[in-house]
């Protein structure tokens, strides 16, 4: 079973986030806790989201990746900034319980010349005050393009984020392929030399969800521009080739391309094939 799909909008509600995915194909999706520019999260129905469980049981979804809003930045030097950050990392986190057994994912911030040491002591100090050990959210840091003073650009920085933590056990990383690609790891030519990496750095029992994305740019350029997949940098072999590497499969891929729904759709389909054309000659082998 492939876990792929889109980010969908939240704006009609829940159970609506879970019928538009299924209509585009997906098996997952990922949507933001709130605006993503920031703003005021919208409230929770129960009826709403105790029907959408039951949609994702009964289709059998693979884990959802909520997204924090990008203005999120805990480890800004401003302090209204923080403040509004802190607020949403703490409240979105407590609404995400009643979706449980998901992910929530977020980018690990900008330290605005702070410096990493500062910024990794204000990310895992501002976990800490709402990271509960009996909750049921899994956070995930994601992999940055190292665009500016952001922080996450190398796998270094977010196992040291997570080992300041004081419980890792509910902090993960979700590896985005454009992100990664654009701060210098080859996963066109060295897919397996980069997993190997992140193995000896973080583990890849913490790579918890993908984030599939081709790129604008060339390998290194710590740019972050996302392609549809196939028409960037990286190319739609090497993509499909993550989509099936052994030590992804079972976890969600999301597709943040630059799409209406008929695009995703497409996308969606092409990852289905690439993954059932494995499973058909795995069939075959055994016969
Ligand atoms: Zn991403």
């Amino acid at each position: 079973m492939i876990y792929i799909g889109n980010h969908v909008s939240v704006a009609k509600g829940f159970l609506a986030m879970g019928k538009e995915e299924l209509s585009l194909g997906g098996t997952t999706f990922a949507f933001f806790t709130r605006n993503p520019r920031g703003g005021n999260a919208k409230e929770i129905v129960p009826d709403d989201v105790a029907a959408l469980r039951e949609l994702l049981q009964e289709r059998n979804f693979g884990k959802l990746v909520a997204h924090a809003p990008y203005t999120m930045n805990l480890c800004s030097a401003k302090e209204s900034v923080l403040e509004f950050s802190n607020r949403v990392l703490k409240e979105d986190l407590q609404k995400m319980e009643n979706l449980p057994g998901n992910y929530f994912n977020f980018h690990p911030g900008s330290h605005l010349g702070q410096g990493f040491e500062k910024a990794a002591d204000m990310i895992a100090e501002a976990l800490d005050r709402v990271i509960k050990p009996d909750q049921k959210t899994i956070v995930l840091l994601e992999t940055m393009a190292g665009k500016g003073t952001e922080v996450g650009g190398c796998f270094e920085e977010l196992r040291e984020i997570r080992d300041r933590a004081a419980i890792p056990e509910k902090i993960g990383v979700c590896l985005d392929t454009c992100h990664v690609w654009d701060a210098g790891y080859d996963i066109a030519d060295d897919l397996d030399g980069v997993l190997d990496e992140f193995d000896r750095v973080i583990g890849l029992d913490h790579l918890c969800a993908v984030h599939l994305n081709d790129s604008k740019n060339t390998c290194g350029s710590h740019k972050d521009r996302h392609e549809k997949l196939g028409l960037g940098q990286i190319g739609l072999d090497a993509l499909l080739r993550v989509v099936r590497h052994p030590v992804l499969q079972g976890k969600p891929f999301i597709l943040e391309t630059p799409n209406d729904n008929e695009g995703y759709a497409k996308e969606i389909a092409c990852v289905k094939a690439a993954q059932e054309a494995d499973r058909g000659s795995a069939d075959e082998e055994k016969l």
